[in-house]
């Protein structure tokens, strides 16, 4: 009853914290890859800005041929000289092969002296069966856009050639294009790289590659091969190729990544201590819940305790007083209930005002050294009266020689006192009781054994605890207030030793009291 309550607690409190924390780590998460995707929206866009300038770049260099081509059509009067300047024009670009003219229908009107007949051939066969591209060429004429369309005339030794195509004067009845053919890898050696390298910068890595092939024509700087471009983009006017650009360091979606998993780390961090503090506050919840329930137990064991003997010594005292015993055996019998019953109340009042100053810090030690043997014989000497009288066999074992022990001669005796009483109220049918010093390792050591109903390892741990007792099997008839060995306990810490139980259940228990031996060395 009292555990499902305290579930129920566990579950308010993982649903009032961890709940919203989790949906925010959620919504957190979900906004992040959000923002990361803009992120590298935004950085393809600016790549594709680079890579578009390159490509306008070509586009005006071959934009400018065009127009000087016009210039020398418009300014020469003779065919020789128009000739000859077209010859020069061709021979200052090392990229071109041929110029030629041609007209609507494909048709050669004039060529440069280079083109070999069997290539002319092929492009004005080619432009021929191009009626469309020429058509829309001299559209944008008409717009006075100067128009370039890239055509590649198919070879049967080499690769196929580039022709750039643009409408170059009106002619008589449609129009007059121009044709440089070109070799285009000559052109994206000599004329794009200085552009890429220029635009590249420090940060940039700009690659010139065959679309087809893969083979690297030239790049700003060394490719890693198993790093991929970000962006690619086909040479609008040389469709052979393309250009492909990524940053030179770390790629945003790396730095992306990297940021995605650093705060997803924070956030599970975070989220991983929330459990752990939920976990905590329930456990301390729990915990005083507990503390509230042994407390009300201990206030009616300690009345049950106090009632007890007081009943006892005054039944005795009054059969006394009223002189009704006349057998003097039977008289010195009551007057040693009597007296054993007054020890047993001072024995619990000793603990719990001994408790009650723990608790308010002002228990205080008078540590001298002291002879571990004399302690054990004194307190022997004083129970085993009544150990015997209670049917106990009492035996003693005393290490010879024991260095002494700075202690509080009281508070040890105090504890052991606590242990012996426990030996005596846990043991039933075998009534035997064991006290011994040794010396065991660094430590000294006061054994206390009996062969009682012994501690379940389980509860081992917890018996230390302030008005903890186990609640099952024979400790129900036995009383008790629950704070004699957590008195033993401190006891121990102030001396800066321990206390231990060697147990099990149903086969007798043993107590450890253990003092450091360094301290009785250092102190003499
Ligand atoms: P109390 O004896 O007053 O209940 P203690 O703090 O001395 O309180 O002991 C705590 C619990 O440990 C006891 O209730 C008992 O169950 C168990 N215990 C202590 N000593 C022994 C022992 N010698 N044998 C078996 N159980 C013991």
């Amino acid at each position: 009853m009292k555990h499902s309550r305290l579930n129920i607690v566990l579950l308010v409190l993982l649903v009032l914290i961890l709940l919203p924390a989790l949906f925010y780590t959620g919504y957190e998460f979900s906004r992040l890859s959000e923002a990361e995707e803009n992120l590298s929206m935004v950085y393809e866009q600016q790549l594709d800005a680079v890579l578009f300038s390159v490509n306008q770049y070509a586009w005006d260099v071959t934009g400018t041929w065009f127009a000087e081509i016009q210039g020398i059509l418009r300014q020469t009067d003779s065919d020789r000289k128009r000739h000859e300047a077209l010859a020069r024009f061709v021979q200052d670009r090392s990229a071109i092969r041929t110029i030629s003219l041609h007209d609507s229908t494909g048709r050669i009107h004039e060529s440069s002296e280079s083109a070999g007949q069997d290539f002319l051939l092929r492009l004005s066969d080619s432009l021929a069966a191009r009626r469309d591209l020429l058509t829309r060429l001299l559209r944008y004429r008409t717009e006075l856009y100067l128009k370039i369309e890239p055509l590649l005339i198919p070879l049967d030794t080499a690769r196929p050639r580039l022709s750039l195509i643009a409408v170059v004067a009106d002619g008589s009845d449609q129009g007059l294009f121009g044709a440089v053919s070109l070799e285009s890898r000559e052109f994206v050696t000599s004329v794009i790289e200085a552009k890429l390298s220029d635009v590249a910068g420090d940060d940039l890595l700009l690659v010139c590659r065959d679309r087809r092939s893969g083979e690297v024509l030239f790049s700003t700087g060394p490719m890693e091969k198993d790093r991929a471009l970000t962006q690619t983009r086909r040479l609008w006017l040389f469709p052979e190729y393309e250009v492909g650009i990524r940053l030179k360091g770390r790629t945003v979606e790396e730095i992306a990544r990297e940021r995605f998993t650093r705060n997803g780390i924070l956030f599970v961090i975070v989220d991983i201590l929330l459990i752990v503090g939920v976990i905590l506050v329930y456990r301390t919840f729990r915990r005083e819940i507990e503390l509230a329930a042994l407390k009300s137990d201990f206030v009616s064991n300690v009345s049950h305790e106090l009632k007890t003997p007081l009943a006892l010594i005054r039944m005795f005292a009054e059969t006394l007083e009223m002189g009704r015993v006349r057998d003097e055996k039977q008289r010195q019998e009551y007057y040693s209930i009597i007296v054993q019953e007054t020890e047993r109340l001072t024995r619990l009042i000793n603990n719990i005002l001994t408790f009650s100053r723990i608790e308010a810090g002002r228990k205080k030690y008078h540590f001298r050294p002291t002879d571990l043997n004399r302690i054990v014989e004194d307190v022997m000497a004083m129970y085993s009266f009544h150990l015997e009288h209670k049917g106990f066999t009492a035996r003693t074992e005393y290490a010879p020689a024991l260095p002494p022990v700075m202690a509080d001669e009281e508070a040890v005796a105090e504890a052991l006192i606590n242990l012996i009483d426990n030996a005596m109220k846990y043991s039933e049918e075998e009534k035997r009781v064991t006290v011994r010093t040794a010396m065991i390792g660094n430590t000294i050591c006061i054994e206390v054994e009996d062969a009682g109903i012994g501690i379940a390892i389980d509860q081992q741990n917890r018996i230390f605890e302030k008005f903890y007792r186990v609640s099952d099997g024979l400790v129900h008839t036995a009383k008790g207030s629950g704070l004699g060995l957590s008195l033993v306990r401190h006891i121990m810490d102030a001396h800066g030793g321990t206390v231990d139980v060697h147990s099990e259940s149903g086969s007798g228990s043993l107590f450890r009291l253990a003092f450091p031996a360094e301290q009785s060395v250092q102190q003499q």
